[in-house]
């Protein structure tokens, strides 16, 4: 293994279910001290006492990732009380699944401020830190969706190419500054979040569990890459996609009507 996480300081956003869940337990089990932050306290305390076990320091933040003072404070204090932020991986998100004849400004707003501008202000919090130390990784949790179009995902999407685009561009900018970051696109991963869509799902294949996700996340770390995707052969997708546009998407909205309805 090319990377120590003992005692490194590792903030998860989205920690209290599903796929920031098992990053933090995952992160938490190789002794980095986990800072788990979501808004659901009660569910928040559960992942820290397994966090615990193995990593005393651990806690965990109760704010929402789009408000920005809130943040802007937690991060504050996680540098007051370690001197330092090693790892962030933005993973906090929600989904969007309605069909644009329905969408209104309202729904694309709430996903951009979740999902994007949520990972923007840890990052920003956490960056000048960083580059202080010459040290630290971002790791973006995107989606596929962020590549691709997902059709009834408008807003979705906006927000997950926001951030792959962010992302790409932080690593230009940041490259050679010891400041590394990276993408993690997942495809259907069987969490809670299917539970939360408004619009029935097309998509009724093969799940893939939270931890293939994590185990991306420290493939990145520990070994460097800019990106993965979750499962990795979905990295064909924008291939096809830039290959063959128009057909992907009526192959899309074709699919997506006959499996999810009107
Ligand atoms: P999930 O609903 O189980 O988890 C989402 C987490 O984000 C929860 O802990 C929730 O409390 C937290 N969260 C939501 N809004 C928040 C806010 N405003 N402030 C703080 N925390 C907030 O879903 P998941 O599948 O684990 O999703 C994690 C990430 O993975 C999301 O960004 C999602 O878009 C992305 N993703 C998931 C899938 C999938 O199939 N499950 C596929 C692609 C991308």
């Amino acid at each position: 293994m090319g990377y120590d996480y003992t005692d490194r300081v590792a903030i998860v956003t989205g920690a209290s279910s599903g796929i920031g869940r098992a990053i933090a337990l995952d992160l938490a089990r190789r002794r980095a001290v986990v800072i788990a932050v979501a808004r659901r306290a009660d569910m928040l305390g559960d992942v820290i006492a397994i966090c615990r076990r193995s990593s005393p320091d651990s806690d965990g933040v109760a704010a929402d990732v789009s408000d920005r003072e809130a943040i802007e404070e937690a991060v504050g204090r996680v540098l007051e009380r370690f001197g330092k932020i090693d790892i962030v991986v933005n993973n906090a998100g929600i989904p969007m699944r309605v069909h644009a004849t329905r969408l209104t400004v309202e729904d694309v707003r709430k996903a951009m401020e979740v999902n994007f501008m949520g990972s923007v202000y840890v990052t920003m919090a956490a960056l000048p830190s960083m580059l202080r130390r010459r040290r630290g990784h971002i790791v973006n949790v995107a989606s596929v969706a962020g590549r691709v179009a997902s059709p009834r995902e408008a807003a979705y999407a906006a927000s997950k190419f926001a951030m792959a685009g962010w992302s790409e561009t932080l690593a230009s900018d940041l490259y050679r500054t010891g400041v590394r970051v990276h993408s993690v696109y997942p495809g259907p991963i069987r969490t809670e979040i299917w539970d939360k869509i408004t619009e029935p799902a097309a998509y009724h294949g093969k799940m893939y569990p939270p931890e293939d996700v994590a185990a991306a996340v420290r493939a990145c770390i520990e070994k460097g890459y800019f990106e993965r995707y979750v499962p990795g052969h979905f990295a064909v997708m924008p291939i096809v996609r830039a290959l063959m546009p128009r057909l992907f998407l009526a192959a899309g909205a074709r699919f997506d009507r006959k499996h999810a309805g009107r």
